[in-house]
């Protein structure tokens, strides 16, 4: 756990955080500023501050995250979804430990802003 990271202190418990699902290695919570019907983030309880920090055992870690994302929007039958990762301030990166957005429930335009 990075000390002063939002998302490990969701991961923790110990600032709240409404969980859509969570196993060993993964957390889903809801965005709390929502840009659709469905926002959620899978967090990796592993810190990992950005994509660039990636080695090549973290692997499996990013696949199973892709896999989760689309088994919470199933699960809530919110039918289309995109998948996001922001690397970097310049690309709207602000909290630094990786996170995968998940949205669904209105239509994605492309390209994304
Ligand atoms: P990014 O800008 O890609 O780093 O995404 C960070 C996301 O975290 C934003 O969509 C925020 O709305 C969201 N966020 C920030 N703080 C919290 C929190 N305490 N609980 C849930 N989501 C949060
Ligand atoms: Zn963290």
């Amino acid at each position: 756990m990075a000390g002063d990271c939002i998302f490990c202190k969701i991961i923790a418990g110990e600032i709240p955080g409404r969980r859509a699902y969570e196993d060993d290695e993964l957390v889903v919570v809801h965005d709390i500023n929502p840009q659709a019907p469905l926002h959620v983030l899978v967090l990796p309880r592993k810190h990992i501050e950005k994509l660039t920090d990636l080695t090549s055992e973290d692997d499996a870690l990013i696949g199973r995250m892709q896999r989760v994302a689309a088994q919470v929007v199933e699960e809530a039958g919110a039918g289309d979804f995109r998948t996001v990762f922001n690397c970097g301030e310049g690309a709207g990166q602000s909290v630094f430990h990786i996170h995968l957005h998940v949205l669904a429930g209105r239509g994605l335009g492309w390209p994304p802003g």
